[in-house]
């Protein structure tokens, strides 16, 4: 398998490249050269692998032979150590529950595949590698969890100053060892902002050798697709019924995977871009306006993203023809308030708490579906509610259990660097402690 840059389809790069790189210079995104087709037996009998050998069966595809399928089934091993379970929360509508991993939300699957595959390519190699994570909350949990403790990697993560959560803080800041934090002055963009130009920058190049950690890396993307077969062979369901999926969306990267889910020959009937105020992406489904927005503070943070990079790898799915993608992926919008309803409701209806981002993919789906009695569900269940504890605990009417992974979190001490948001102070903090 090849990989390409969306900006240019005529330079080749190996898997390897595409993911130690994980951005290519000319500033576009990593794509696979083509979706595999999977076997038809596979796909019509599910029920009968472990999502272990579902990862690695398409899994394969995207390393090509650059592993051997029996490295790469230890890999996967490693990465699915826990389950995606789906659990029916009511009447044809399920909850991918996303966020049994380490830190609580569904990244761990993306970063925990990424660092191994990193640490696989780098291991024979005598440089130290660098990874950029800009994070608008989970990502950098996630990172930093998967990495941690791995040798010859370090991981400099970049967060925006107050628009963590306090567990989200707690995650990022008291790892230590080979990683490191970075409080920014800024917002999600301004991190990202960050991340980029040191890619783009000669003068860090020459000293370091970076790689790139955020849902650009393409090896983050991959095993996010696993999951939408896991939750289909959950189902098992017949023939006729329609399958909507409803993802909870910000950088788009959970999206892109199912789309790639459904162009590898997985029966999903529909898609919903389930946002936050942060909706450009509803927003060019509704009139085909690409102009990013400015990104905006909402309870369902992760989504907090106004300049999504994977809509690049989208739009180079479907040839940059908007009316194939309207064709695929609904759009939905919920305000704070409509979020904090849902999650209420929920509880009252079902006894099953959401968070603040499951939320907003629930009740998105639930208006698609209502009037539809032959449509099944699926919303991404992405982080764990109490994630979001000191966020919801006083708007809503019950309480929300602390599971004891988090819990212990309070005990450790945080470790982090503030910096500004301007490009020439990270630049000298990258080149300094290199
Ligand atoms: C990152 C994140 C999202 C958004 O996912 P994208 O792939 O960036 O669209 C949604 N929910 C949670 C909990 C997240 O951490």
């Amino acid at each position: 398998m090849k990989y390409f840059s969306t900006k240019n389809k005529t330079v080749p790069f190996s898997f390897e490249d595409a993911v130690l790189k994980g951005l290519p210079q000319d500033n576009g995104l990593f794509v696979p050269e083509y979706l595999p087709q999977l076997d038809a037996d596979f796909l019509s009998q599910l029920s009968r692998y472990s999502f272990q050998e579902i990862g690695t069966e398409i899994g394969k595809h995207f390393v090509g032979n650059e592993i051997e399928t029996s490295v790469l089934n230890k890999i996967i091993n490693e990465v699915l150590s826990f389950p995606a379970p789906l659990v029916t929360v009511e009447d044809n509508i399920h909850s991918l529950e996303l966020y049994h991993g380490p830190t609580l939300a569904f990244k761990d699957f993306g970063a925990r595949f990424m660092a191994r595959i990193m640490h696989h390519f780098n291991k024979n190699k005598n440089k130290k590698l660098r990874i950029l994570v800009a994070t608008s909350g989970d990502t950098g949990g996630a990172v930093a969890s998967g990495f941690f403790g791995l040798s010859g990697i370090e991981v400099v993560i970049l967060y925006p100053k107050g628009r963590v959560s306090h567990y989200q803080k707690k995650q990022l800041t008291t790892f230590g060892n080979n990683i490191q934090a970075i409080e920014v002055d800024g917002s999600f963009d301004d991190c990202q902002r960050l991340v980029k130009l040191a890619f783009l920058d000669s003068d860090i190049n020459k000293v370091c050798s970076l790689s790139s950690a955020n849902s650009i890396n393409i090896s983050r993307l991959i095993p996010q697709s696993f999951y939408y077969f896991e939750a289909v062979k959950q189902l098992n369901l017949d023939k006729n019924t329609s399958l909507y999926f409803s993802v909870p969306s910000g950088n788009l990267g959970n999206l892109t995977a199912g789309l790639y889910a459904k162009k590898m020959g997985l029966k999903i009937d529909k898609f919903i871009s389930a946002n936050n105020a942060n909706d450009f992406f509803s927003n060019y489904l509704i009139s085909e306006n690409e102009t990013f927005k400015e990104s905006v503070i909402t309870l369902s943070n992760a989504m907090d993203v106004g300049a999504p990079s994977n809509f690049y790898r989208i739009l180079g799915l479907y040839g940059s023809t908007w009316n194939n993608i309207v064709k695929e992926i609904n759009p939905y919008v919920l305000s704070d308030a409509q979020t904090i309803s849902a999650i209420t409701k929920c509880y009252k209806d079902n006894n099953y708490i959401l968070d603040p981002h499951g939320a907003i993919g629930y009740s998105s789906l639930k208006s698609y579906i209502k009037f539809n009695k032959n449509i099944v569900g699926v919303f991404l269940e992405t982080a764990h509610p109490a994630k979001f504890y000191e966020e919801l605990e006083r708007k809503v009417p019950f309480k929300i259990p602390i599971p004891t992974e988090l819990q212990k979190l309070n005990e450790l001490k945080e470790v982090y660097i503030e910096l500004s948001a301007d490009f020439e102070s990270f630049k000298e903090y990258l080149i300094n402690t290199q």
